[in-house]
């Protein structure tokens, strides 16, 4: 019996092609992972593979020591990246790497995204980090994107690449996603009319029992 159900398995299939439907991906950009911590591996998807052809049996189950235990295709080249934002944050069960535009507008100019959204309060805790450019398929990459994300926000961009959430689930880390190229789009529409009001969390009065966006 397989280490990753079939529903989560379903369920990254159904963010993937949720990413291309709401334009954070295109064809086989960004990846997808879940943790499956009683087996001490995540399940995440294969390298180079159309969301619009993926199926839930193509994902790969890698151990937390990188070795690949199920699947016959190549899992995501971003996989040791994961694998160290997981080490780093052991609350975190879901990673959502994505290359949306205007998280990419920030990136290249390597400019912090600053909250200017409520959503983007809520989901992803506050301004998110840009990593300088750098390539990205290895474990020293992961490591130093995953200190560069820290303990506190729940994204990072990475320069002139694309972004990656963290969740405690998986439709938490698409929230985040979401969240944050909607604030990044907001904002540089604001930054080009004048100077916009940045929220902070801390300063954000959340009624007792409020129901989140
Ligand atoms: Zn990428």
């Amino acid at each position: 019996m397989s280490a990753a159900s079939t529903q989560i398995r379903e369920e990254i299939l159904y963010w993937c092609r949720e990413s291309v439907r709401t334009g954070l991906n295109f064809n086989t950009q960004g990846n997808i992972s879940v943790r499956l911590p009683e087996h001490e591996a995540i399940v995440i998807t294969p390298s180079g593979i159309r969301y619009d052809v993926l199926t839930p049996d193509e994902m790969v189950v890698v151990g937390y020591d990188g070795v690949v235990r199920e699947g016959d295709l190549f899992p995501s080249t971003e996989t040791d990246v994961h694998l160290a934002h997981y080490r780093r944050r052991p609350e975190v069960n879901a990673i959502v790497h994505t290359e949306s535009p205007y998280v990419n507008v920030f990136g290249a100019l390597g400019k912090d995204i600053d909250p200017v959204l409520l959503n983007m309060v809520l989901y992803a805790k506050g301004a998110v980090p840009v990593m300088p450019f750098e390539f990205s398929t290895n474990s020293a990459f992961g490591e130093r994107s995953a200190e560069i994300l820290g303990d506190a926000v729940n994204a990072v961009v990475w320069a002139n690449h694309g972004l990656l959430s963290v969740g405690e689930d998986l439709p938490g880390a698409f929230k985040v996603a979401v969240a944050v190229e909607a604030n990044a789009q907001v904002l540089a529409g604001a930054l080009a009319l004048g100077t916009p009001r940045l929220l902070d969390l801390a300063e954000i009065v959340i009624p007792e029992g409020a129901r989140l966006p």
